[in-house]
This record gives structure tokens, sequence and C-alpha cells, in this order.
């Protein structure tokens, strides 16, 4: 008779999905322990925001996700999402800031509200249990020793460790994804999306002095030729965030490296035509500004997220450019398919000790992968998508207002009114037709 055992998983990467996944598994009563090739876990000093299907996942997940989520995030003052003609201004006139309002989109209760990123972090590192972390374990390589046996981890620095299950957290540039799909395999790499975005925080008392109430205490994205920029309050309103995304015919010059610092000129240069309100915008902007150059997975999306008791999930499964503003929340719709899916195998290697541990552990990542790969790479297109309406770019919508509203409500609408609910019961109905079979 074989003993029971509970699972062990290995979550390679504490960035939010790492971090969520490890809250979800630990309400599930479900063994974890994150791999960090840093030496602490820490964000960028910038803003994200939250679409409400985000907010319906991370109370699922784990109802302290959705908590420290609330603690730190800035409500909006209006309960509408606002698209303004960002270039032409009233007129172009040099001296004001009203913008043309082109369409706008009600939010309703859960209006996706913004948050400073390493505020965020803070308050899920808050409710990890201590010792969950091993830190500059950078991943290298993955040796699955055969059936029942545990998977061998291997690190640059030498050390190893071992799991039933490997989770690859670990971002658009991920290890694990390489070691699924193949080093020689274009879909290992994410590709550069021609756009990079200049990102700033610009403190309130001197925002809301330059562009009036209503442009800084709530979600606009200001459309152009070219070039586009989105706007939302953040730090309980102290701050607004700011993302400007300009076209690059180049190539991104850095092999190592997605961010690099810029010059405020740069950003200023980019938005010269655009009207008064979002030439102020980037006056405002501080000094020492960074550029990221957004990569996405569209041209290779990977065949599968898993291969036997490996899986990858969040930006390194289906790194999107951010248009949507989705990419996070969708790392959280998977890992709540993980968490949900990984409780209900444990509990079936728990009850049936002699079941093939390798066969339930790859039921239960095939089941997330049926559930999971359709909608996060249709989110990676539709983002790419909406980058281009956004910069008039998209011929199907132009500059044509009415189609541009047209095309971004139903896609922004896919993303915020999926069923969670519907998607975890598929996930349940699923494991149980691999299982049993
Ligand atoms: C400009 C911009 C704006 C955005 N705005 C939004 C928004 O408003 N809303 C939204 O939902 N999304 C947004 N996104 C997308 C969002 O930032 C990402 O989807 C999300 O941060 C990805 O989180 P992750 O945990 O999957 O990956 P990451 O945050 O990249 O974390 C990966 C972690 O893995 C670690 N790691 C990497 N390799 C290894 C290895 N070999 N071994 C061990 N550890 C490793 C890294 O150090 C890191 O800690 C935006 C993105 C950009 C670029």
């Amino acid at each position: 008779m074989i003993e029971a055992r509970a699972i062990e998983v290995a979550i390679i990467g504490g960035g939010i999905t790492g971090l969520t996944l490890a809250l979800g598994l630990q309400k599930r009563n479900t063994n974890f322990h994150i791999y960090e090739r840093a030496q602490s876990l820490r964000e960028i000093g910038a803003g994200i925001g939250f679409t409400p299907n985000a907010e319906r996942a991370m109370l699922a997940l784990d109802p302290r996700i959705h908590e420290a989520f609330k603690s730190v995030a800035s409500k909006n003052a209006s309960d509408w999402f606002q698209w303004v003609d960002g270039f032409s201004g009233v007129n172009n006139d040099k001296d004001t800031v009203k913008e043309d309002l082109l369409f706008n989109m009600y939010l309703g209760e859960r209006g996706f509200e913004g948050c400073h990123r390493a505020q965020f972090l803070k308050e899920l590192v808050n409710h990890l249990p201590q010792g969950c972390v091993t830190f500059g374990a950078c991943l290298d390589t993955i040796i699955d020793q055969g059936e029942n046996e545990r998977i061998l981890l291997k690190f640059h620095n030498g050390t190893i460790a071992e799991a039933d299950l490997v989770i690859g957290c670990d971002g658009i540039r991920s290890r694990v994804r390489q070691l699924i799909l193949g080093e020689n395999n274009p879909a290992s790499y994410p590709a550069y999306t021609h756009k990079k975005a200049y990102r700033g925080l610009i403190p309130m008392e001197k925002a809301l002095p330059a562009l009036g109430e209503s442009k800084v205490n709530t979600r606009l994205m200001h459309l152009g030729p070219d070039a586009h920029t989105l706007t939302f309050p953040v730090a309980g309103g102290k701050l607004m965030n700011v993302v400007a995304f300009v076209t690059d015919p180049g190539e991104w010059p850095y092999t190592e490296k997605l961010s690099a610092p810029a010059e405020k000129k740069s950003a200023i240069e980019g938005f010269s035509k655009f009207g008064g309100a979002v030439r102020t915008i980037m006056n405002l902007l501080p000094e020492d500004l960074d550029e990221w150059a957004i990569f996405d997975t569209y041209d290779h999306p990977a065949s599968t997220y898993y291969h036997g008791r490996i899986c990858i999930a969040g930006d390194a499964a289906h790194a999107s450019s951010p248009h949507h503003g989705a990419g996070a929340g969708a790392g959280i719709e998977d890992v709540t398919v993980l968490a949900t899916v990984i409780e209900v195998a444990q509990t079936t290697l728990l009850e049936s000790p002699d079941k093939s541990r390798s066969g339930v552990l790859n039921a239960a990542l095939a089941t997330y992968n049926a559930v999971r790969l359709e909608r996060s790479q249709w989110l990676v297109e539709s983002s790419r998508i909406l980058g281009e309406i956004y910069e008039w770019q998209y011929k199907p919508t132009g500059r044509d207002k009415k189609k541009c509203e047209e095309e971004v409500y139903w896609r922004s609408h896919k993303i915020w009114d999926y069923d969670i609910g519907q998607m975890l019961q598929e996930t349940t109905e699923y494991y149980k037709q691999r299982v049993g079979a």
C-alpha cells in the first residue's frame, strides 16, 4: 500500500502571479515554496489597475488578496472610464487642457481602480508565512525523475530543490517557458511590439492646478496618432499615474533589459503635436523617467502551457501588451484555476494514494491548460489591437469614434464580464472527466 502524501508545489518567481498563487495555495492547505532570483520581493514604483473580473478572481482565490488590493486602491471619482481626443484638444488651443470626449463606458460597482504596485505587493507579502521564499534562486533547469518521483530543480547558484509540481510564474522572459516549449522554439521568446511607454507618477498638488479636478481623479485614455496616454489616480489620490505610449518603428536596442532610463524631453517631443492636456501632462513628468519596451507573445504564442507536471502562468504563459490593463488580472485568473485544481488533485491523492501520482498531477495541469489557453491568448491579441485603435492605426476603425467605441466596448466587456464562477465549475468538471478517464 502506498503512503498518502501531500503535494509540494514549487513556484518559480515572486511577482504578482507567484505571490497570489502562494496565498491561494496556503488558503487551500497546500504546501508551496517560492524560488525568486532577486534578493527581495519588490515591484516598480508605478501604478497598476485591476479590471472587475480580476477583482472577482481575487475574491475566489483568497479574499485576503482582494482586501490587500482594496486597502491600497484609489477610487475613481467617476463611474465612467473616458476615452478622449488627446490630439486635437479643443481646437488644439495651446492654452486649454480641455479635450473632446470620444466615448465613455460605465464601470459599475467594481470600477477598474488603480493602486501603487509596490504598496499592493507589500500588502500581499504581509500575509505570506515566514521562510516560504528562497531568494537568489535563479532557475536553470528542471529534471523530471519519472513516475511518482519528485521533480528536481537546479538553480544557477548550484543549489537544488525538489517538488511534485513546478509552476513557472517567472515573467515575460520565463525560463520555465523555454524548458516546456524548447530553447529553439520562437514561441519561447517574446517580441518587441514596436511600442514603448514612458511611465511616471505626478504629485497631485502639481497635477490638480494644471489639469483640473475632472482630469486627475479618474481613469482617462487620451487618444492620438501613433501615440496615446493613460492617466489614473493612485496612492489614495496623492499621485497621478501616467503611462505614455509611443510607436517606435526601430528595434529595442537592449538584449538583456526591457526598461532603460529616458530623458523627459523624449516624452515631451513624442507628444509635441498633441493637445494642451497631454502636453501639460508630459511637462509635469519627473525628470528621472524610465522607458519600457512593450514586448508580447502575439507573434509566436505558446501551443501549450504545460508539460507533464510543469506549467507556466501569468506573463510566463501569455505576456501581453498592457493596452487592456488586464495582464496581471489574467495571471490572477490563471492561478485561481491552478489553486482550485491543485486542491482537488490533492484530495484525490490523499483519498486514493494508490492512484498514479504523476497521472493525477498531469490531469490537473491538463485541466488548467484547457480552461486558460484560449482566453489568455485572445487577451494578447486583443491588447495589440487595442493599442492600434488608441493610436488610430487600426484600419477597420481608423479615427472614426463610433467604430472605435464599438470595438473597444465588446473587447473590454469580454474581459470585464467574465464569469469566474463558471470558469471554476468548468475546471472541476474537466478535471473529473480526466481523472475518471
Ligand atoms: C507599462 C505597463 C503597464 C501595465 N499595466 C497593467 C495594469 O494596469 N493592469 C494589469 O492587470 N496589468 C498591467 N500590466 C501587466 C502586468 O504588469 C504584468 O502582467 C504582471 O506584472 C506580470 O506579473 P508576473 O508575476 O506574471 O511576472 P513578473 O512581475 O515579471 O514576475 C516574475 C518574477 O519571476 C522572477 N524570475 C524571473 N526569472 C526567474 C528565474 N529563472 N528563476 C527565479 N525567479 C525568476 C522575477 O525576478 C520576478 O520576480 C502592465 C504592464 C506594463 C509593461
